[in-house]
């Protein structure tokens, strides 16, 4: 299998970076639970070691559909998620084997592997103990990517910029490119209090190769924050949205409400029943195409990214992955198709179907 990157495997993130934008599919998360691999709520991905297949194959699709990078999922298996559910003593096991699969996707189609971490939803900036325990939970995720042969590792999901800068100097002491996205809420800032974008320029300040925002926010909500940080800082910027119509009254996918539905059992969308809110391949297109108009370069999609949504991005930015093969040809659809080898009447009988 191999990717149109065009003419760039082998090379690493930032010499990619310099030539054009980078792919990076996210929501694994989502995706795998909506398949019924993984459990909403936790969100522990043991999938990665109860069935590797699944993990495995939606790498592919997501290579397949034009992403340059196989993240390894990783996200939400760190020390404190395990500690919660329990099950510690498969931290490693389930770190090293996500690594592993990655690693075999990204070798067999010539795109990059990167680590992940994630936050940890325990850093408290008081609470020394919290710290120390963030801290290790970070070390020990870099040391196994590193063990792996990462290009680079992502940061990501952070609503804390001290987290961000914990997990950013974790990162650079092991030598590999940084890309730091933070989770911007309905307020704007972080939790510390800073907007998003002057939290993003301390980011690239202390070093990180990349800077941007992931998950909670949908196109819609999220390029007017991109476009701001893209003006406050000289590295890369990242822009991964989640694929929602968020509004700027609901402009992130917690905050959506749905009052066409009565059987919501809490009352909120969030994070199961999202469907109606779903963004199409073409207002992905559309957000690809105004990324790449600011020269935000390291695009992606997050929680609720199906293949379809990968593939319409990269075709926006020009590509033609391997699953172009069968994007859609409504010429020859049998009612709505212009081909001359269909029948005509059906065509005119399109309007009343
Ligand atoms: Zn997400």
């Amino acid at each position: 299998m191999a990717n149109s990157g065009g003419g760039v495997r082998g090379k690493g993130l930032l010499e990619r970076l310099e030539q054009g934008p980078v792919i990076c599919a996210e929501g694994y998360l989502f995706e795998l639970e909506r398949r019924g691999y993984l459990q909403a709520g936790p969100y522990v991905p043991e999938v990665v070691l109860d069935e590797p297949e699944a993990v495995r194959q939606l790498h592919r699709e997501f290579v397949r559909a034009g992403s340059d990078v196989v993240e390894a999922f990783t996200y939400y298996g760190h020390r404190e998620k395990l500690k919660v559910i329990g099950k510690e003593a498969i931290l490693e096991p389930l770190n090293r084997q996500a690594l592993q699969i990655a690693r075999e996707v990204a070798d067999e189609s010539g795109t990059l592997l990167a680590g992940d971490l994630s936050n940890t939803n325990v850093y408290d900036p008081d609470d020394a103990e919290a710290l120390r325990f963030v801290r290790q939970a970070f070390e020990e995720q870099v040391g196994w990517a590193v063990d792996a042969g990462v290009d680079f590792i992502i940061g990501e999901t952070f609503s804390w910029l001290g987290e961000a800068e914990v997990a950013l100097e974790i990162i650079r002491a092991s030598g590999k490119p940084a890309v730091i996205t933070l989770a911007m809420h309905q307020e704007g800032v972080v939790r510390e209090g800073p907007p998003v974008d002057e939290a993003c320029r301390r980011l690239a300040d202390a070093g990180a190769d990349v800077v941007g925002l992931n998950c909670s926010r949908g196109p819609g909500t999220m390029l007017p924050a991109i476009a701001r940080i893209r003006q406050q800082v000289a590295c890369h910027v990242a822009a991964l949205p989640v694929p929602y119509r968020t509004t700027p009254e609901q402009p992130t996918f917690q905050s959506l409400k749905d009052p066409a539905c009565a059987c919501l059992p809490e009352g909120r969308p969030f994070p199961v029943a999202l469907d109606p809110f779903t963004c199409n391949r073409y207002e992905m297109a559309e957000f690809a195409k105004a990324a790449q108009a600011l020269d935000v370069r390291y695009l992606g999609i997050c929680c609720g990214a199906g293949p379809h949504h990968i593939r319409a991005l990269a075709e926006a930015l020009g590509r033609q992955p391997l699953a172009s093969r069968y994007s859609p040809d409504m010429s020859r659809h049998s009612f709505f198709g212009t081909d001359p080898k269909l029948k005509a009447a059906n065509r005119e009988y399109a309007a009343r179907l």
